[in-house]
């Protein structure tokens, strides 16, 4: 009986990837050792991030870093960091901020659920241009002269989401944004691989950038990465960190936190509640040296494998079947598996069987609408990718 059936818990067999909703990412061995080695000492936090900022600015070439519960966590210190910086009464406020610049301009058709993280901290968000593709009412993006003409008196900053496919370009609205002195905050949460997104969005000149550890990284599921300028970067590890010290014994790291730039010790802040632990810090920085140096790249034969399994198995069936293979060399295979006449309807159902068979089989379920379900080869093993074809197969000889 695994830890989870003790609970009741059944296991599922996840074929979505790395999403939060069934626990992420796979850990590596060796950050599952690190995990354990991690627990067994003690250290002063502010000390290890501080090691930890040194490590991760190596990867992404910024001024400094943090590890943080999440992207999620990292946008929310990104926005509290930008609206209050050194200010002790602003942090103390938090998220109350009235009297000063709160506002962070976004593209509505950059806008997310996960925009919610900086919200949170007392921001306000400020929409611009239209998303006229979705409502199939024109052909234009997001241009940069909009974001510039939303900036007024109470304007914080920028806020970016990046993907392969967002606009305007990042280092155009980067550009426009320097000149009016104002920070960029980029959401890149999922855009790993490709691995060169670790520096390249940084390289952009972005204020701050946040990074999921849980997801490609395979960083334990509860991590983050929040990297960019020292001036930001302090005053982030300020509002996260455990504040409750004697500020005439307080000694932090000064790579780190910027103590001449403070008149008095800050209490806790908004995100003390989103704090990292130092097995969660050590276990990220041991799984992100494996993602940079490429230590994943290996798996990709294996992973197309057990998706070839699959395809194998459903010949006799229905299912028209499709493996994608990203070409960055980076990226893992992904299976498309179409439903007959691509019926939507018949997706759905598909899908919802899958999940309700034993043992439960969770598949991508973004594409249901095209009558696509998606097999993702991150989190199963050859057993798993036969038990998904198998289920299929029966399910699709009762129909
Ligand atoms: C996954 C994701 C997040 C949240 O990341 P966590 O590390 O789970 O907090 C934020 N923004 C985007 C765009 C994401 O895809």
């Amino acid at each position: 009986m695994t830890i989870y059936e003790q609970l009741g818990v059944p296991r599922i067999i996840n074929a979505c990837g790395t999403v939060t909703r069934l626990g992420g990412a796979p850990m590596p061995a060796a950050v599952l050792d690190a995990f354990i080695e991690g627990a067994g000492h003690w250290v002063s936090l502010e000390q290890l991030q501080a090691a930890a900022s040194k490590r991760i600015a190596g990867h992404t070439g910024t001024e400094a870093a943090l590890v943080t519960s999440g992207a999620a966590a990292a946008l929310t210190l990104a926005a509290a960091a930008i609206m209050t910086d050194h200010d002790l009464g602003r942090m103390e406020r938090l998220p109350q901020t009235s009297g000063y610049a709160n506002e962070f301009i976004m593209a509505r058709e950059q806008r997310s659920g996960y925009d919610h993280a900086v919200r949170a901290a007392g921001a306000t968000l400020v929409e611009v241009g239209f998303n006229e593709i979705v409502s199939n009412a024109g052909v234009r993006r997001t241009e940069t002269w909009e974001y510039e003409a939303a900036i007024g008196e109470r304007t914080a900053g920028i806020l970016y989401c990046f993907s392969r496919h967002s606009a305007p370009p990042l280092n155009e609205v980067i550009e426009m944004a320097r000149g009016h002195s104002l920070p960029v905050i980029v959401d890149a949460a999922g855009e790993l691989p490709p691995r060169s997104n670790l520096r390249d969005i940084p390289a952009s000149g972005a204020d701050l950038v946040a990074f999921s550890g849980g997801k490609a990284i395979r960083g334990p599921q509860s991590t983050g990465v929040l990297c960019g300028r020292r001036r930001w970067i302090s005053a982030a590890a300020l509002q996260m960190l455990d504040m409750d010290d004697h500020f005439q014994l307080w000694d932090p790291p000064a790579e780190l936190i910027d103590r001449e730039k403070l008149n008095g010790h800050p209490r806790h802040g908004i995100g003390r509640g989103l704090k990292v632990s130092k097995e969660e810090i050590v276990a990220l920085l041991v799984a992100l040296d494996l993602f940079a140096g490429g230590a994943y790249d290996s798996e990709r034969v294996e992973q197309r494998e057990r998706l070839q399994t699959i395809v194998d198995q459903l010949q006799k069936t229905t299912i028209e079947c499709q493996i994608r293979d990203p070409d960055d060399g980076e990226s893992w295979p992904t299976l498309e598996l179409a439903v007959p006449q691509r019926d939507p309807q018949a997706a759905f159902a598909l899908c919802r069987q899958l999940r309700n068979g034993t043992p439960p089989i969770y598949v991508g379920h973004g594409r249901l609408h095209e009558g696509i379900l998606v097999v993702n080869p991150l989190c199963i093993d050859r057993d798993d990718a036969r038990m998904v074809a198998d289920q299929i197969v029966a399910i699709q000889s009762l129909v």
